[in-house]
Formats: structure tokens, sequence, C-alpha cells
């Protein structure tokens, strides 16, 4: 799941200074569970926006944003009140943020009848995007709500080899091969309140019967698999 927390108001407000009309999009999956672009919160937005002079003109609430198909479904749901506000705000993760500016670009405009050709970019392609949220980084919720990174997309897992917990995003230093010393009582030296990644690792393994994992000499990372951009199809 991608954690998200949505931006302070006042700087959404000079993101939005000189447009009247706004129209929202939230997202159903990950800004729905982070409590952060779900109807809720798109509601208490759009008051918020309310109050402070804006026009909220609609909203939307894909399933998930960040997948084409089902975006541009809403999109084209939307697309007259769309193309009739001043902007779009959105309250989700950057994927979500610009997928919307990417699909928006490419949904039919509406056109009166007997309007002629189709212009080629819909009249909401070029409309101004904002960003409602702050993306914090891919994580897991807790039973107690608390979300926890856990995973940093390195394109090259070690999971297997580490009892299922992630060395890359739970070290500080990201270290492979075991702990860098400093770990105090099973915590980490960077920061005390959290337990040591290599600590957690060896007591799983150990659990496991599976000690024997930690000979096998993990080499340096290769860096070349998570070079950004990066692209995959389906
Ligand atoms: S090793 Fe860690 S960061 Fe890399 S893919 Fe696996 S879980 Fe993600
Ligand atoms: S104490 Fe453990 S978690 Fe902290 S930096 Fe060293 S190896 Fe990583």
């Amino acid at each position: 799941m991608i954690i998200t927390k949505q931006k302070d108001l006042k700087e959404v407000l000079k993101y939005l200074a000189g447009e009247n009309s706004i129209f929202l999009i939230g997202c159903g999956e990950c800004s729905t569970t982070c409590r952060t672009g779900g109807e809720e919160e798109v509601k208490k937005v759009k008051e918020a926006l309310e109050k402070e002079g804006k026009v909220v003109t609609g909203y939307s609430i894909p399933e998930a944003p960040c997948i084409a198909a089902k975006l541009k479904m809403e999109l084209a749901r939307n697309r007259k009140t769309i193309e009739s506000s001043d902007a779009v705000l959105v309250l989700a993760c950057g994927l979500g943020i610009q997928s919307v500016k990417e699909n928006l670009r490419s949904t039919p405009p509406s056109v009166p009848p007997g309007a002629g050709s189709r212009p080629r970019i819909s009249k909401g392609g070029n409309k101004p995007v904002h960003v409602g949220c702050d993306t914090l980084f891919m994580g897991t919720i807790d039973s107690k709500g608390l979300f926890h990174e856990r995973c940093s997309a390195c394109g090259d897992c070690v999971l297997e080899l580490t009892g299922l917990i992630c060395p890359i995003t739970r070290c500080p230093k990201s270290l492979l091969n075991g702990p860098c010393g400093g770990q105090d009582k099973g915590k980490c030296e960077v920061d005390k309140d959290r337990d040591c990644a290599w600590i957690l690792i060896y007591n799983e393994l150990k659990e496991k019967n599976k000690l024997d994992l930690l000979r096998r000499i993990k080499p340096p990372k290769d860096h070349s698999r998570s070079t950004k951009p990066r692209q995959r199809s389906v």
C-alpha cells in the first residue's frame, strides 16, 4: 500500500490561488485506507474549500486512480464537470496524481451536438491538476492502524534469504550481510527505539532453523535494477 498524508490546507490554497471552481479526485484504495482521499476525507476537504470561498464542482473517488483503465472511466463520467472547473485537486499518492494528469489529456472531450470535429485533446487535458497529498512510503498497516514501511522497491528482492524481513528498508544503512556492530541489546544504533533489522532477521532464521542462510554472502546491490524511471509491461 502507498502511504500518504494530506497536505496542509494553507499550502493547498496557495496552489489554488486564482482558481475558483475545483473538481476533487480521491482514491478508493490506498488513500481511503490512509484516510487521506476516501469519501469522508474528500467531503471534509470540500467543506474546507467552500469555507474559503471556493466552489467545489463535484468529486470522484476512482477505485484506484493509479490504474489508467479505472481512472479513465471516472474521468469520462465526469468530463463535463471537469471541463467546466478551473482546476482539479487530487487527494491521492504521487502515482494517482500523475495518472490523473496523463489520463485527463487522453480522455475524449465532451463536444456539444453539431460542434464539428473533435479536438484531439480534451479541454480537461489542459486543466491545472494540483497536489493534495504527500506520498510517504510503501507500507503495511498493523492492527492498531499504524503504517510501517516495509519495502523500498529495490528491484532485486532478498526476502527469501532474510526470513522475509527487508534489510534494505528496515536497516537505516540497508546492510545486506549482517549487522553493523553498533546494535545494542537488539536495538538499532541509529534509532534506539527500533529493533535492529539484522537481529530480527537472525532471530527469525534461527526460529525457522535456517541460520545457514546467513552464510550466503550477498553481493553488492545491483543498482542498475533500480535505475529510474523504471518501466515494465504487464
Ligand atoms: S529486498 Fe526489500 S526493498 Fe527489495 S524488493 Fe524485497 S522487500 Fe522490497
Ligand atoms: S544497528 Fe542494525 S538496523 Fe541499525 S544500522 Fe546497524 S545493522 Fe542496521
